[in-house]
C-alpha cells in the first residue's frame, strides 16, 4: 500500500468517526463540484476550478491517412478543496472511458466542457489520477481573430498549436496558462513518419506493428498552450548549444535549405539570450518547420517553436525570447499576453542592437515617427489600443500588445538607464523563472527593482486610452 492509499484511508477512516458520531450514513467525504471556468477576462470558460494538474501523461497514436487520433490521457492532479465533480476542457473527439483513481467515472459534456463525477468525493489536498480514453478527428478551432489552432491536419501529416485555447481540440486537460504542468508525450505513427513534441526525446521505439512510438519528455513546468504535436516525414538535426542544451530540430523537406541561415544560429542565439536574460529555463531546444503555408502564425511552442515555413532570423529570435518570457514566466491571465509579445519583440530590438542593426532607441523613434525603413511595423496600428488592456479576445495578439508592449519596456529602460534595465530583465526572468505572472506583480517589480516611481509610464504606455504619439 502506498502512502496515497494510506493517507486516503486516515481521511476515510476519519470521516467514519464523524458519521458514526452523529449516526448518519452521508458520504465519507463532502466535496462540492469545481468551477467550470477561471472567469479569465477573454475566455472566460477556459480552464477549470478546483484543482491544479501536476503532470500529463498523453499517450496518442495518429494516423495520417484517416487523421483519426486515439488518445489516452492521464492527469495527475492535486485537489483544492473537496470535489464531488470537476471539469476538463475538452472539444469534440469522443469519449470512450473516463476512470478516476482505476475506478470508472461517470461523466458528460456541454460545449468544450467535461464534468467528471468520480465514484468517490475527492478531499482537499488529495492527488489524484484521472484517465480519458478518446478518439475521434479532431476539429481544429477558430479563434476570435480569425486564425485557427489547435490540431491541424495538414498534407501528409498534423501539427498542434494551442494559443490561446486550441489545445482543448486534442487533449482534455485545465486549459489555462495558470495552470502549468510537467509532461510525457508519447505519440505513435505509422513508419516512416517522424513525430516531434516539446523537451526530450526518451526514447523512439519500433511497435513492432508497423508504427513507431516518440515518448517526449517535458520535466519544467508547461502552460497548455505550449504543448505540441507535429506528424511529419521531417529532416531530424540534433545538436547542442555551447553550453550543453541539447537541440533536436525538424524540418519539413523543401525548406531545409532556405530555413538553415537562421536554424544555424540558434545555439548562438541561445547563448546571447542566456547572456541578456539569464540561464535558458529548459533540459532542451530546437525547432519545428513545417511545409510553407500550414499555418497562419509561428507559435513559441515549449523548447520548440513551430514555424510555418523557413523562418527568418528575427523570427526565430522571437519565439526563442518568449521560452524565458512567456513560457518560462507565463501571464497569469490572456489579459497579461504584452508580458510575453512586447518582451519578446524587445528581445528582436536588442539583438538587433547588439548584431549591428537598429539601436531599440532608434527603433522607438521610428515607431514615433512610423518610419518604416527601420521597422515594417512602425506603421501600422501599434497605438490602436492600451497592451495592457486590448478591447476584446480578437485582439491579445494585435500589433500594440506587440509594438507598443515593446515601448513600455524601453521608456522604462530611458528612466532607468541601460545597466538597471538589463538586470531589470535579467531579475524578472529569475524572480518568476517557471511560474506566471500578471501586469501589476510586473508594474511593481518594475518599481521596486528600479527604485523609480514609473506610474507615468504605466499611465500613457502601458493602460492609456490615447495614443502615445
Ligand atoms: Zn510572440
Amino acid at each position: 500500500m502506498d502512502t496515497r492509499t494510506l493517507s486516503r484511508l486516515a481521511v476515510l477512516a476519519s470521516a467514519a468517526l464523524l458519521v458514526a458520531g452523529t449516526g448518519c450514513t452521508a458520504e465519507t467525504v463532502q466535496g462540492r463540484p469545481g468551477a467550470s471556468g477561471l472567469r479569465d477576462a477573454y475566455f472566460p470558460k477556459a480552464g477549470n476550478g478546483g484543482y491544479q494538474v501536476e503532470h500529463y501523461g498523453l499517450d496518442l497514436g495518429y494516423d495520417p491517412a484517416d487523421g483519426v487520433l486515439r488518445g489516452r490521457a492521464v492527469i495527475t492532479a492535486r485537489a483544492e478543496q473537496g470535489l464531488s465533480s470537476f471539469n476538463l476542457d475538452f472539444s469534440g473527439l469522443k469519449v470512450e472511458r473516463v476512470a478516476v483513481q482505476g475506478a470508472g467515472a461517470r461523466f458528460n459534456r456541454t460545449g468544450t466542457e467535461l464534468t467528471v463525477r468520480p465514484a468517490d468525493d475527492l478531499a482537499a489536498g488529495e492527488v489524484f489520477r484521472t484517465e480519458v480514453v478518446y478518439s475521434g478527428r479532431p476539429k481544429p478551432h477558430k479563434d476570435p481573430d480569425g486564425s485557427t489552432e489547435g490540431w491541424i491536419r495538414l498534407d501528409g501529416g498534423a501539427v498542434a498549436v494551442g494559443e490561446p485555447v486550441g489545445s482543448m481540440t486534442w487533449f482534455p486537460g485545465n486549459h489555462h496558462p495558470s495552470d502549468k504542468a510537467a509532461y510525457d508525450v508519447v505519440l505513435i505513427v505509422p513508419k516512416g513518419y517522424e513525430a516531434v513534441s516539446n523537451g526530450r526525446l526518451r526514447s523512439r521505439t519500433d511497435t513492432g506493428d508497423g508504427r513507431t512510438a516518440f515518448a517526449w519528455h517535458s520535466p519544467e513546468p508547461v502552460a497548455s498552450y505550449l504543448v505540441t504535436a507535429a506528424v511529419g516525414t521531417f529532416r531530424v538535426t540534433e545538436g547542442r548549444t555551447p553550453s550543453g542544451v541539447p537541440l533536436y530540430s525538424a524540418v519539413a523537406p523543401g525548406e531545409e535549405a532556405q530555413s538553415a541561415p537562421a536554424l544555424g544560429r540558434l545555439a548562438e542565439m541561445t547563448e546571447w539570450g542566456a547572456a541578456r536574460f539569464g540561464p535558458y529555463p529548459f533540459s532542451a531546444g530546437g525547432a519545428i518547420v513545417l511545409p510553407a503555408g500550414s499555418l497562419e502564425y509561428a507559435l513559441e511552442t515549449q523548447t520548440r517553436p513551430v514555424f510555418p515555413g523557413a523562418p527568418t532570423e528575427d523570427l526565430v529570435l522571437h519565439e526563442l525570447a518568449h521560452q524565458w518570457f512567456g513560457n518560462s514566466v507565463s501571464p497569469a491571465s490572456w489579459k497579461d499576453m504584452w508580458l510575453n509579445e512586447g518582451f519578446a519583440t524587445y528581445a528582436e530590438w536588442l539583438w538587433a542592437e547588439d548584431h549591428g542593426g537598429p539601436t531599440a532607441e532608434q527603433r522607438f523613434d521610428a515607431f514615433l515617427a512610423g518610419d518604416t525603413a527601420v521597422d515594417p511595423a512602425a506603421d501600422s496600428d501599434w497605438d490602436a489600443f492600451a497592451p495592457a488592456s486590448p478591447p476584446g479576445p480578437e485582439d491579445i495578439s494585435g500589433n500594440p500588445v506587440y509594438h507598443r508592449g515593446a515601448m513600455v519596456l524601453h521608456r522604462i529602460r530611458q528612466e532607468a538607464g541601460d545597466a538597471a534595465f538589463s538586470a531589470l530583465l535579467r531579475g524578472w526572468a529569475a524572480e518568476r523563472r517557471h511560474g506566471n505572472a500578471s501586469t501589476a506583480d510586473f508594474t511593481a517589480y518594475a518599481e521596486k527593482q528600479t527604485g523609480l516611481d514609473l506610474r507615468q509610464v504605466w499611465d500613457v504606455w502601458l493602460y492609456g486610452k490615447d495614443s502615445p504619439r
